[in-house]
């Protein structure tokens, strides 16, 4: 990856539980999803960085309700997927487009990962993705418009890239994910592991994001629906044998709607 030293990403807390990720050179700043202008604004003038690039996953307020002000504040290109309807885009985007960011030269290729939402789009580079709320710490996001075949394939899309790839979700979920994840693996070492880990972190104030694609591999249950113990506690769960990956999924995905 084309990858000027000294880049920083931080995470801007906004809403409930959003982070906003912020990519920065100590002039020049992009952000991923902006669902809400106040709080990048802020972080931008509290540093002295100019914003040169939005990056849009999907269309959901929480992830560009700030988008056009930012873009309008700062003439700068705002990058979104080809196939949702986001006001304030300047270039739309879909599977192989690869970018660089600009202000920043970072480079980063465009994959679809549809089923969240119909077009939604992450962001990958060889050590990191942006993946909006596809694939969380732990868990996936819902399907509001997509199937779960369609989703599933997306997250095998994601689960494809390097172990090392950071991944930087776009909603601290990972504790509420946890307990579910234990529930359908209890016998999980890593996962218990990862569970006293993260809550530390949640402990002293920190995000435990990102992630690894490679700990997703090892814990969670969205990425390990060919894992035996995961079939075994999915069918159990279902009442019936599943017999592929993503009928385990389907199950594991409703099994979570419906978890307390
Ligand atoms: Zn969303």
């Amino acid at each position: 990856m084309l990858q000027k030293d000294g880049l920083r990403i931080h995470p801007v807390p906004a809403f409930e539980d959003n982070y906003l990720w912020v990519l920065e050179d100590g002039r020049h700043a992009a952000v991923v999803d902006p669902g809400d202008e106040h709080p990048v604004q802020a972080f931008l003038e509290s540093r002295g960085l100019a914003l040169t690039a939005i990056l849009a996953t999907h269309h959901h307020g929480d992830h560009v309700g700030g988008l056009e002000w930012l873009a309008k504040r700062w003439g700068c290109e705002a990058f979104g997927p080809a196939g949702e309807k986001i006001d304030g885009l300047t270039r739309r985007l879909r599977e192989g487009d690869r970018i660089v960011v600009p202000g920043l030269d970072v480079e980063l290729s465009v994959l679809d990962v549809p089923g969240h939402t119909r077009g939604h789009i992450a962001y990958a580079g060889p050590n990191l993705v942006f993946c909006g709320d596809t694939l969380f710490a732990c868990g996936c996001g819902r399907l509001f418009e997509g199937t779960p075949a369609q989703m599933a394939d997306s997250l095998s899309k994601l689960a494809r890239l390097p172990a090392a790839t950071r991944v930087y979700c776009a909603h601290e979920y990972t504790m509420a994910n946890i307990r579910f994840a234990l529930a359908v693996e209890p016998g999980n070492a890593k996962l218990f592991e990862r569970s006293l880990r993260e809550a530390a972190a949640r402990a002293a104030g920190r995000p435990t994001l990102p992630s690894t694609i490679g700990e997703e591999l090892d814990t969670n249950p969205f990425l390990r629906c060919a894992a035996p113990e995961v079939v075994a506690a999915a069918s159990k769960h279902a009442g019936r044998a599943l017999a592929t990956p993503v009928e385990v999924f389907t199950a594991v995905r409703e099994w979570k709607n419906g978890f307390r």
